[in-house]
């Protein structure tokens, strides 16, 4: 039994302050942090509870307009009542796709968008308290390199941690420059795409955020051509299963010629990683079998497989592939 104190949140001032304390731990639909509890993975000294902060504030749970045309997306904003709403799947489909290819039904009324993108690795290792990892207690060593490492990351890779970021609604919001908001002792923004971290030395951090720091809303852009996109996922099994590989797509086309391209991986890497190198490969290219090739072997050029994942390296070249193809039809 692991005993805490409990929060529940009044308003977001009080959540920030209350979350400051050391070890403590925000919860909202608790599909994460509640597993990792029962594990004995996370020990939270406070659990601030943030459900109660959209009964003052509507907004912190809903999908509004931004000038332009973009959609801010509230930090409590469940996943299925995004992927539902119809803004979202005419203006920017592929998080509409991303977000119903991911978790059950059931999981998906609950989770959040903040927790979704604040989820943790799906590592067996890190959630396995018997076995080192470096993440869980930095120092210990690292068990997947060297251990069974068939799930993990290719891509962002270090010496300390290979795992993979499980998020596929961060991948598509990668690929659409979308900000992450916080609230804390101090407002700020953060782009998503810097918003996690590569493991590096410390794969205990995960993204830029400050203790006590909440994270109100994910801020997607306009972006026009985002009507033709595409989130791609490959997996073990055709539902409830993690991605081995996924792309998230958009193309900017005029006749057979790509103007602009928007690119990112998941399933493959150690943060939702948006490939410049696959964009730049596209941009002013015809969209063609050679040009779409090209751009996967570009996105995948700096991959480093470890003993048993060597095969997602070809698997998300095909992935992206695939998706370009079928997004230029
Ligand atoms: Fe831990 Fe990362 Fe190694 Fe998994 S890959 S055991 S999370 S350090």
């Amino acid at each position: 039994m692991i005993s805490f104190d409990y929060v529940s949140a009044t308003d977001v001032e009080s959540a920030v302050r209350a979350a400051s304390r050391p070890s403590a731990r925000f919860v909202a639909g608790g599909t994460t942090l509640l597993d990792l509890m029962k594990l004995g993975v996370e020990r939270p000294t406070t659990v601030v509870d943030v459900t109660t902060l959209a009964r003052r504030d509507a907004s912190l749970a809903a999908v509004t307009e931004l000038p332009g045309g973009g959609l801010r997306l509230g930090a409590l904003a469940r996943m299925s009542d995004v992927a539902w709403d119809q803004r979202v799947r005419d203006r920017f489909p592929l998080v509409s796709q991303s977000l119903l290819l991911a978790a059950s039904g059931q999981l998906r009324n609950m989770a959040t968008m903040g927790g979704n993108i604040l989820q943790r690795t799906r590592c067996p290792y890190f959630r396995d308290t018997a076995t080192p990892c470096n993440k869980r207690e930095p120092g210990s060593g690292c068990s997947a390199i060297g251990g069974f490492n068939r799930t993990h990351a290719v891509l962002g890779t270090s010496d300390h941690c290979i795992a993979t970021h499980p998020s596929d609604l961060a991948v598509a919001l990668a690929a659409l420059d979308a900000t992450v908001q916080l609230q804390g002792p101090a407002p700020r923004a953060i782009r998503l795409v810097e918003f996690h971290l590569v493991p590096g030395t410390h794969p205990e951090r995960e993204t830029q955020l400050r203790p006590g720091e909440f994270v109100t809303s994910i801020d997607i852009p306009a972006l026009p051509f985002a009507r033709r996109s595409l989130y791609l996922k490959v997996r073990d099994r055709a539902s409830y299963a993690f991605a081995l590989a996924s792309v998230a797509v958009a193309l900017d086309m005029h006749g057979g010629t790509i103007r602009a391209a928007r690119v990112a991986l998941g399933g493959v890497a150690t943060k939702p990683w948006r490939s410049h190198e696959a964009e730049a490969a596209l941009a002013g290219k015809p969209a063609s079998g050679t040009t779409f090739t090209a751009a996967a072997r570009a996105a995948l050029a700096d991959a480093r497989p470890s003993t048993d994942n060597g095969f997602k390296i070809e698997l998300a070249r095909r992935t992206l592939v695939r998706a370009l193809m079928e997004i230029s039809a």
